[in-house]
């Protein structure tokens, strides 16, 4: 497997910390990013909207051009794009993951939190 897909925040903090861990973690060489302001929030509270509609349709590609099987899904500490606290992260993260497992049921998709260390830590 060459490629993952990070479904992640657009925030340039976020960006080289999900990089260098997802390689390692899922073994692959690239990581192929799609960003947007927050992603969690679209995923899990408007997930028959635009930007949800958007996500799917890039990560679909990565899927069938990539062959990827690994997803994951990324939410941060302090982020600027969905201003709300680390527990309801968590919890979009949950529903963010049953709404791609129902898309993508063949793929392995991975809930990451970043924290306050730009650690990632993997959420069950
Ligand atoms: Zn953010």
């Amino acid at each position: 497997m060459t490629f993952c897909t990070a479904i992640n925040c657009l925030d340039g903090r976020t960006q080289e910390p999900v990089v260098a861990y997802l390689k390692n973690h899922f073994k692959v060489k690239y990581v192929d990013m799609i960003t947007e302001a927050g992603p969690v929030q679209y995923l899990a509270d408007d997930p028959s909207g635009q930007i949800a509609n958007s996500i799917l349709e890039r990560t679909e590609l990565t899927i069938v051009r990539h062959n990827v099987v690994n997803v994951a899904i990324v939410a941060h500490y302090n982020c600027l794009g969905n201003p709300v606290c680390e527990k309801t992260q968590k919890r979009q993260l949950t529903h963010a993951r049953d709404f791609l497992k129902k898309k993508f049921p063949k793929q392995n998709i991975q809930n990451f939190w970043v924290d306050s260390d730009w650690q990632l830590n993997i959420i069950e």
